[in-house]
């Protein structure tokens, strides 16, 4: 029989963050070996993956819809004569387990994050289920187990491209009272430093030239240090490493140009993370820190543990570190108790800091954490107005920071093919999309580009230079960024000042996993 017809189909449909998105690869990669190849939809798939994520509004309602529209399908292929394995990974597998199987026989196999490396006997016991005349109540693993699956996986099969992901933490132990992380992902896990190293070289040599480190709370990371007698390049020492020193390591890689790593929590940006902003000019100038409210009071509630004033010095040593680095943050407008007040405190906070990009949603219950119950829910109208002023803020400073950006000449990492005949996309260091025109044969490099407009999301450029270093450190010509004024923005009871924002701050990355 020949390899083709050997050959399952595996159709993964993939929600949320990167690090689902990392999951998802790594799922094809352990799949792989049983003859898995990838499809592009779900018609003709021998096995459909939803791996699915429960950090939006409605997020398990949205996968039991897709569900609806699998069952359709997995009829007809079973009118065919043809088997489709259902399953459901992630996140809303973890919160809903048993549940998902009740509502949607359909689905022959229901995992969680933490388990996916036993995919290959998870689906050899659903096969077992069906072939056992129908169904016999399909396959649950919601596991925490105590070994990590890491430490299952194989090597990754497929290089992940130009610009890669890479899981070095998992999990949270902070219990913010909006957020399902710690119960869907579990406790805190750091992957060792050494199998990190190990994997970051394999994606270098698979083509990657810049690499961003994923956690939940990826700046906790206090992953164990690499053993005696294996080879650390410059760092030596301790029992275990903090991100920053990982970071170090890592740049010394050779053929990796740039580092980023996402999500991090304001008590977690340690010394020597700072540090490395100063010091490794591969880590690039942008970073997403959540700060969530501008309310002591709300942070508070959230049980962020950290306030304001806590924020406001890590950002200003930050930017003492590394001068040009841009901010993102996430935002929750509406959490139960907020007042006109308490939401004025987040407008003249995002004012004074300045972000070049951010995520902002309004307070949604996620059943089973404590807010959900809090008392003091805010009626929708309110937060969805809270929502329209902080969005127009945001988008004006975002505004100001691109358009800050024209007449320079950034890096860019072209990545991929853009929409228009001979055109390219990558991002500048700050995480922007830069679109230009340029050869093919310039993908996967670093180039010169001089900024020539702005829009709201993105960049046009022209090429200006075939190579550039890896960081931000290309002379503009005209090399001073203007500081900019943001509009001022009514609220309900409340005004803020129309203010300037300090002269260059940063862009986007899709991020969505809380820290
Ligand atoms: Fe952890 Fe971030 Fe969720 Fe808080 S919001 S519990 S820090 S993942």
């Amino acid at each position: 029989m020949s390899e083709v017809a050997l050959a399952k189909k595996l159709y993964v449909k993939t929600y949320g963050c990167q690090m689902n998105v990392y999951d998802s690869a790594r799922m094809a990669d352990v799949l792989a070996p049983l003859g898995y190849v990838a499809t592009e939809g779900p018609e003709d798939a021998d096995l459909v993956i939803l791996n699915t994520c429960h950090i939006r509004e409605k997020a398990a309602e949205k996968v039991y819809s897709e569900l609806g529209r699998l069952r359709a399908l997995k009829q007809a292929r079973a009118e065919a004569g043809e088997r489709m394995t259902i399953a459901v990974a992630g996140c809303v597998a973890q919160a809903e387990g048993a549940e998902i199987l009740r509502r949607a026989p359909q689905v022959d196999l229901v995992f969680g994050p933490q388990t996916y490396h036993r995919l290959p006997e998870l689906i050899a016991r659903a096969a077992r289920a069906q072939g056992a005349g129908g169904r016999a109540g399909g396959v649950l693993d919601i596991e925490f187990p105590v070994e990590s699956k890491f430490d299952h996986l194989p090597e990754e099969a497929a290089p992940q491209g130009v610009s890669a992901f890479l899981s070095v933490q998992e999990g949270c132990d902070k219990f913010c009272t909006f957020c399902v992380v710690p119960y869907t992902r579990g406790a805190e896990h750091s992957r060792p430093a050494a199998e990190i190293v190990a994997e970051a070289e394999r994606m270098v040599a698979g083509g990657a030239r810049e690499i961003t480190l994923l956690g939940q709370n990826v700046n906790a990371y206090h992953g164990a240090a690499p053993p005696r007698g294996v080879s650390v390049g410059a760092m030596g020492g301790a029992a275990s490493w903090g991100l920053g020193r990982l970071i170090r390591r890592l740049a010394e890689i050779e053929g990796l140009a740039r580092l980023r790593y996402t999500t991090s929590h304001p008590r977690d940006l340690d010394d020597e993370l700072i540090a490395a902003h100063a010091e490794v000019p591969e880590l690039m100038p942008y970073l997403h820190l959540p700060v969530q409210s501008g309310s002591d009071r709300i942070l508070e509630a959230m049980n962020r543990g950290h306030r304001t004033e806590d924020y406001r010095r890590k950002v200003a040593r930050l930017r003492a570190a590394r001068g040009d680095l841009a901010l993102s943050s996430d935002f929750i407008v509406g959490f139960p108790g907020e007042t006109d007040r308490d939401f004025a405190d987040t407008l003249a906070l995002v004012t004074e800091i300045g972000f070049a990009q951010a995520y902002s949603f309004k307070f949604s219950a996620r059943p089973g954490t404590p807010a959900a119950a809090m008392d003091g829910q805010v009626p929708e109208p309110v937060k969805a107005e809270r929502l329209a002023a902080l969005q127009a803020l945001l988008a004006a400073q975002q505004a100001a920071f691109n358009q800050a950006q024209a007449g320079r000449v950034l890096p860019v990492l072209l990545e991929a093919r853009g929409r228009k005949p001979g055109q390219l996309t990558g991002r500048s260091p700050y995480m922007q999309a830069v679109h230009l025109a340029a050869p093919a044969r310039y993908l996967g490099q670093i180039v010169a580009a001089r900024i020539d407009t702005a829009q709201a999301n993105s960049l046009s450029a022209r090429l200006w230079a075939a190579e550039a270093g890896p960081g931000a450190e290309v002379a503009a010509p005209s090399a001073t960024t203007p500081s900019v004024t943001t509009p001022s923005v009514t609220t309900p009871g409340v005004t803020t000042p129309s203010v300037k924002t300090p002269s260059v701050k940063t862009p986007s990355v899709k991020t969505g996993v809380l820290a």
